[in-house]
């Protein structure tokens, strides 16, 4: 239950545990006895009663480390909490402290500890149920939305098939693959060139690895209620007309196989309601202090004294840090008790709309067809020469290339993306499919034999039986 804060403010520092204390010594200063005749302890300063200057709050009137580095809320203090025209009001200014928290909520019975670090909450949306009902917006968890149908006739159209021919690659010489050799072996700090300068070739095997690549652009709609603070900002609502399909509604869309997100406003979906967060009042009970407007004083832990003890006594001596008042104002409210409401940034009421959310998506999928010892997955990151390139709405499994393996992967990955976007709406295909030379070398050095691969346009090598792979050849006598 809460404890009226006038009865907080006036009782002193639980002396708990020091009802036996010896006697208080007299200050040096000649200051009054400690504690107050009366028995009632007045702990000068706090409140500050008729002008004495010292105590709390610090002289100046600023108190230490007040307000804090960031995060003070705007505009603080509410004038009179007036629901409907935001809160705090927008003149955003110096926040007046005050010693008299006016949350009106539920507080704890007692000051809590002060924690530095205590986290905001975050914003919240407002429950699905209070939530209007839009024709034709029943999904709006965020999954994605089935498309509209395809005009499959269209789609089917045959186009004419390039020719598909494999070009008469350049094979490469012996002394290009040596080349190649003393390169790699040069980028291998441990390599020793040795014998790449000295080996011979006992066999060139130049073949051919082809790389089919298909790409699917899609696009993908869901929707979700959001919100946002309402400052007055217009408001699209029901009244304007029924609100168009997700899959009506227009967007600009990217150049093709451009991967990106955008967020629209379905129109006619808005409307404003009371933040559900602050009940339309646009603050919220402090989430630091729970409404009280103080902390305890963590350095004599709400006592208002340390106890020392000196020369054979206990002395019982005021905490510098509260001057005796055992709690600090909360930095955090400064002394209100209550916080601006996050949800609604202190306007008290929220624009709700559906929110459209449209993913462009590239689906990337391809095959590699390569038949040597070479590790296939070297071939994507080469250059080759591209001999067949096509993009439509909807591509044709490639049905005359010369090798069967890439009119068999054509026509599976095809039928994949065709079938496996369900959710997505296709809105454009690419294919096509690269040859790149790969050589297998034979060599001979000292008394060793090895292979090697040269690969790509580029000439990159892949040798991992080189002779010399340790410092100095020192694998080799
Ligand atoms: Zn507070
Ligand atoms: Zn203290
Ligand atoms: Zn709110």
């Amino acid at each position: 239950m809460a404890v009226p804060y006038a009865k907080l403010t006036d009782t002193p520092p639980s002396s708990t545990g020091y009802g036996q204390a010896p006697p208080y010594p007299t200050y040096a200063t000649g200051q009054p006895n400690y504690p107050h005749p009366q028995g009632q302890p007045q702990y000068p300063g706090y409140p500050p009663q008729g002008g004495a200057p010292q105590g709390y709050p610090p002289q100046g009137g600023v108190p230490q480390g007040y307000p804090p580095q960031g995060g003070a809320p705007l505009g603080y203090p509410p004038q009179g909490g007036a629901a409907g025209q935001g809160y705090p009001p927008t003149d955003g200014g110096n926040v007046q402290a005050v010693d008299n928290p006016t949350w009106e909520g539920e507080v704890p019975d007692d000051d809590v500890e002060d924690n530095p670090n205590v986290q905001a909450p975050q914003p919240t949306a407002p429950p699905a149920e209070k939530m209007d009902q839009v024709s034709g917006y029943d999904n709006m968890q965020g999954a994605p939305l089935p498309p509209p149908s395809y005009n499959e006739a269209m789609m089917q159209s045959s186009y004419p098939e390039q020719s598909e021919v494999t070009p008469n690659m350049p094979t490469i010489t012996e002394d290009q693959a040596r080349d190649a050799l003393l390169q790699h072996v040069s980028e291998n700090c441990c390599y020793g060139a040795k014998a790449a300068r000295e080996l011979s070739f006992s066999n060139i095997m130049p073949s051919n690895a082809f790389h089919y690549i298909l790409d699917t652009f899609t696009e993908k709609r869901s929707t979700k209620w959001a919100q946002e603070p309402y400052h007055g900002q217009p408001i699209d609502g029901p009244y304007n007309g029924p609100a168009p399909g997700p899959w009506q509604i227009e967007a600009r869309q990217p150049p093709p196989f451009t991967a990106q997100v955008t967020h629209v406003e379905v129109p006619h979906t808005a409307s404003v309601k009371p933040c559900h967060d602050c009940l339309g009042l646009g603050r919220k009970r402090c989430y630091h202090c729970y409404g009280r407007g103080r902390t305890r004083c963590t350095h004599c832990h709400g006592r208002g004294h340390h106890t020392h003890y000196h020369e054979g006594r206990h002395e019982r001596r005021q905490c510098h840090f509260c001057h005796g008042w055992g709690r600090k104002r909360c930095f955090l409210c400064h002394g209100h008790g209550h916080v601006v409401c996050r949800t609604c940034n202190g306007r008290c009421q929220l624009k709700c709309f559906i929110r459209l959310t449209i993913e462009w998506i590239v689906h990337h999928d391809d095959h590699i067809v390569e038949r040597t010892a070479l590790p296939d997955t070297l071939i994507r990151g080469v250059s080759g020469e591209t001999v067949f390139n096509q993009q439509h709405p909807r591509v044709m499994p490639i049905t005359h290339f010369p090798d069967n393996n890439i009119n068999q992967a054509s026509h599976t990955l095809i039928q994949r993306h065709n079938t496996a976007y369900a959710m997505e709406r296709i809105l454009m295909q690419r294919h096509s499919v690269r040859v790149i030379p790969v050589t297998n070398l034979h060599c001979n050095w000292k008394s060793e034999s090895f292979s090697y691969f040269v690969y790509g346009f580029e000439h990159r090598v892949h040798a991992p039986d080189y002779p010399q792979q340790c410092c100095c050849g020192c694998s080799i006598l």
